[in-house]
């Protein structure tokens, strides 16, 4: 059999590979398998530009049609692979199709958690997820709509505002005590807070939406663990994203919260790789396995994966998590995915923000976030890499520069 590189799910991570695998040299054939009827897309501008009718669902688009075409990839759009066989090195098309395989890419991705309350089939009622998701959305927004935004994640909080800012009246909800409880400091959501709630957002935290009302049909109130009733026209849905690891699974491959492969996405079996938000890998840096849902991971782990299944040995990816979110005028950047920290210090001004918070355990940098400040990342990441211990007065200083500390 030829060399033939199915790759599965045609997101971020699918549009990468295919480019990598090409530069990387390899010439066999390429089938690029999607669920979704598009070319892969960028998720990113649904929660933004999209979602306020600002940029068409189409901007989204990673590279073309000819792009494909050039690279001498075969793409089957609008189909979703129903199973792997490992023996006979095939894979289960919905349409009865049988394709041969040498190697596999898993990069199928994640689908919106859904929050399993009564009404949630309600119109008015969606997660934020796919193109559809917010093509669906994006004519509703403006003023006078009421939106109320279950959970206060990245995603969450990126609807947040473009929701505000199209004028419309938002309520936001998140379950836990503080915004971003699974991927932030509290003292780093205390910052999130603040800009979205003076602008007159309402935030309720530790409040769980219990359930969806409606009228003939459409959403008119959403519900509360604690007996509010939330009046709303649109609730958008971002409590979160599971991990499409049912192939894998059936295919006997490791999982759990992901699909499990090393520093170069291989998975339990030689031949087949994973890289995207579907995996659970292990990160050098770290030390550990971590799972995450970042726009610049897919990318960047895409491109050693595909470079480990054109043959490159030393592929290897031990780049630090990095998430970036753009809410309204403010763009957050974080770094590093810290299990614990006892100090989080706070250079320049929250209010703003201007600010770039530094998290330390035991006076070591273990992680940053800056707002507003994207070039204090890359000083970041160098504290983090030399796991550096700073005169913690100076790392308040927001007159020195970050940089500057890097040996200090
Ligand atoms: C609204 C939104 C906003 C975001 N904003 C940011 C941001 O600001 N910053 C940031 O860092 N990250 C952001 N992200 C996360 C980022 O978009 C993801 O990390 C990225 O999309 C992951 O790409 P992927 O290709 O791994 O997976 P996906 O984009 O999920 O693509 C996987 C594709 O595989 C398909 N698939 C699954 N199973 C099969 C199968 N069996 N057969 C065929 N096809 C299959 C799926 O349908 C899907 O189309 C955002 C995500 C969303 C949803």
């Amino acid at each position: 059999m030829s060399d033939t590189i199915l790759i599965i799910g045609a997101g971020q991570t699918a549009a990468q590979a295919v480019e990598t695998l090409r530069e990387a040299g390899f010439a066999g054939r390429i089938v690029l398998i999607g669920a979704e009827p598009y070319l892969p897309y960028t998720r990113t501008p649904l929660s933004g530009d999209v979602l306020a009718g600002a940029a068409s669902p189409d901007a989204c688009t990673v590279h073309d049609e000819a792009f494909y075409r050039e690279r001498g990839v075969t793409l089957v759009l609008g189909r979703r692979v129903l199973a792997l066989d490992r023996g006979a090195r095939t894979a289960t098309l919905d349409d009865g199709r049988t394709l041969a395989w040498s190697k596999v890419l898993l990069a199928t991705g994640a689908h919106a958690r859904p929050l399993g309350v009564p009404g949630e089939d309600l119109a008015g009622v969606s997660t934020l997820r796919t193109r559809d998701d917010a093509v669906g959305l994006r004519g509703r927004l403006g003023p006078g709509c009421r939106v109320v935004v279950v959970g206060g994640g990245w995603i969450g909080l990126q609807a947040t505002a473009t929701a505000y800012e199209a004028g419309c009246d938002v309520t936001l909800v998140e379950a836990e005590e503080h915004l971003l409880p699974r991927v932030a400091a509290p003292e780093v959501a205390l910052v999130v807070r603040v800009f979205h709630a003076t602008r007159g957002v309402r935030i309720i935290c530790d409040s769980r939406v219990c359930g969806f009302e409606g009228r003939d049909g459409q959403l008119t109130t959403v519900l509360t663990h604690d007996r509010r009733r939330l009046p709303a026209d649109l609730a958008i849905i971002a409590v979160g994203a599971v991990p499409h690891t049912e192939l894998a699974a059936a295919a006997g491959l490791a999982v759990g919260d992901g699909i499990r492969v090393d520093a170069a996405g291989r998975t339990s079996d030689p031949d087949i790789f994973a890289a995207g938000d579907c995996t659970r890998f292990f990160s050098p840096p770290l030390g550990r396995t971590v799972r995450l849902e970042s726009w610049r991971n897919a990318r960047r782990q895409a491109r050693v994966v595909a470079r480990a299944m054109a043959g490159d040995d030393t592929a290897r990816f031990d780049e630090l998590p990095f998430v970036h979110s753009d809410q309204g005028s403010m763009h957050i950047d974080v770094i590093g995915a810290p299990e614990a920290w006892d100090q989080v210090m706070m250079r320049g001004t929250p209010w703003i923000p201007d600010c770039t918070a530094v998290m330390l355990d035991h006076g070591v940098v273990v992680g940053a976030a800056t707002f507003n400040r994207p070039d204090d990342i890359a000083a970041a990441e160098a504290l983090i890499r030399a796991r550096a211990v700073p005169d913690p007065r100076a790392l308040l200083d927001a007159s020195i520069p970050l940089d500057a500390l890097v040996t200090g």
